[in-house]
């Protein structure tokens, strides 16, 4: 029975190819830049997103956080209902904010108005998160079109603030109104992937960011026994602090890649000229590091290397954290959501997907921390936060029919 619907459904949504294009020309156009950034927040686009889904004959509920900044008080998070034979619900949260266009001299045409080019949609926001927005919004069209009642209830969230946080968007959802969602509900989140459309992220890396500061003493460059050259204690520094792959080496197949990372990235300026030993320097350190190792214990053995470095330059050392987010515990790979998406990948584009871990944060880990298996997953252009971004028509489509296929099988 659901392989026959999946048939009509997938019908459905290849006829809908000028709606997601107009779709998206009323996404792009309303500016949902939040606060934090300069901007209006999500309300207008959510204005129109509740009444298009109200005329579909869904029910919307608002669970508004409260937020002066912005007018009305209050950032929306909209949810959207289908009712299906049972309780147990499919989520697809997506999210209405986009990050500001940036340089405006690097666009081709205008962030906010809508340029079709080929398969290609260009603005901002098409594909982060319009993406999600559009393609769970058509998958759940087609089944209303075709008065098709799904085995679960499909829950559409269309939340804000996940640009700069969440604090205003999932995270408030989680944090007043949990019972909104249950442990053995699917929660797919489309809002990163690959190209291919086969990876699916369950689980990411723990983020450590370290500033560094070495101080010295200046002094001439041709008499460098009066000084404490910090350039050259910094440099010995950053070549020891290679060991900390050794120290830290295991690997986990799950990540892409799949050692723990710990990159010196950013130098702060020390002297402006070249006759000048410096005394003071400042460096940067990027790590993300595997689930299975506590940042407690990263930072006290990259302060070890570090100090042992300035006592033989005798220089002195200063290290605190720029940032510390500890993983949020990893989605099984053999969670219902992920199976549930690897079959609906297989039907639709004949690839096999992969639950993977990756380096960088996602607006999932909410959903981790709180207890509910949650799963990333989306086709990409690999375009967003860019200028001149854009989301591929083809993808919007087989993506529909990925979440159709989901919404269709998950019983
Ligand atoms: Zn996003």
């Amino acid at each position: 029975m659901p392989e026959k619907q999946f048939t009509q459904v997938c019908r459905q949504i290849d006829g809908y190819r000028q709606k997601m294009i107009d779709l998206q020309r009323e996404l792009v156009a309303r500016v949902a830049v939040g606060p934090d950034q300069g901007g209006p927040g999500e309300a207008e686009k959510a204005a129109f997103l509740k009444d298009l889904l109200v005329k579909w004959g869904l029910k919307v509920d608002n669970f508004p956080a409260p937020d002066d900044r912005v007018a009305g008080g209050a950032r929306p998070n909209l949810v959207a209902w289908l009712p299906g034979n049972t309780g147990q619900k499919v989520w697809v949260l997506s999210h209405l904010d986009v990050v500001p266009p940036g340089d405006a001299g690097l666009w081709e045409s205008d962030p906010y108005t809508l340029r079709v080019d080929g398969d290609r949609l260009y603005g901002r926001g098409t594909e982060d998160d319009h993406h999600g927005i559009v393609t769970s919004l058509m998958a759940v069209k087609a089944l209303l079109d075709l008065q098709l009642v799904p085995p679960r209830t499909l829950a559409l969230a269309l939340v804000s603030d996940e640009e700069t946080g969440s604090a205003k968007g999932l995270d408030f959802l989680l944090a007043n109104h949990r019972n909104l969602f249950a442990a053995d509900d699917l929660i797919i989140v489309p809002d990163a992937g690959n190209p291919d459309g086969t990876m699916i992220e369950v689980a990411e890396k723990s983020m450590l960011w370290l500033r560094l500061e070495v101080e010295g003493r200046q002094c001439h460059a041709s008499r460098p026994e009066l000084g404490r050259n910090t350039l050259r204690a910094a440099a010995h520094m950053i070549v020891a602090l290679e060991n900390l792959g050794r120290e830290f080496a295991l690997e986990n197949p799950l990540f892409e890649p799949p050692m723990s990372t710990f990159e010196p990235t950013k130098k702060e300026a020390n002297v402006p000229n070249i006759n000048t030993i410096p005394g003071r320097d400042v460096f940067y350190l990027d790590c993300r590091v595997l689930p299975e190792y506590d940042l407690a214990a990263v930072k006290e053995k990259i302060y070890a290397i570090a100090a042992e470095v300035a006592r033989k330059f005798e220089v002195t050392l200063k290290m605190e954290p720029v940032q510390e987010a500890p993983s949020a515990p990893p989605t099984s790979p053999e969670a219902p959501v992920v199976k549930a998406l690897m079959r609906a990948i297989r039907e639709v584009y004949g690839r096999e997907g992969k639950p993977q871990g990756i380096g960088g944060g996602t607006v999932a880990a909410f959903f981790r921390r709180a207890g509910l298996p949650a799963a990333v997953w989306m086709t990409v252009s690999h375009t967003a936060h860019q200028p001149n971004e854009y989301c591929s028509l083809s993808n919007l489509v087989g993506d529909a029919k990925v979440l159709a296929h989901v919404f269709l099988h998950a019983a």
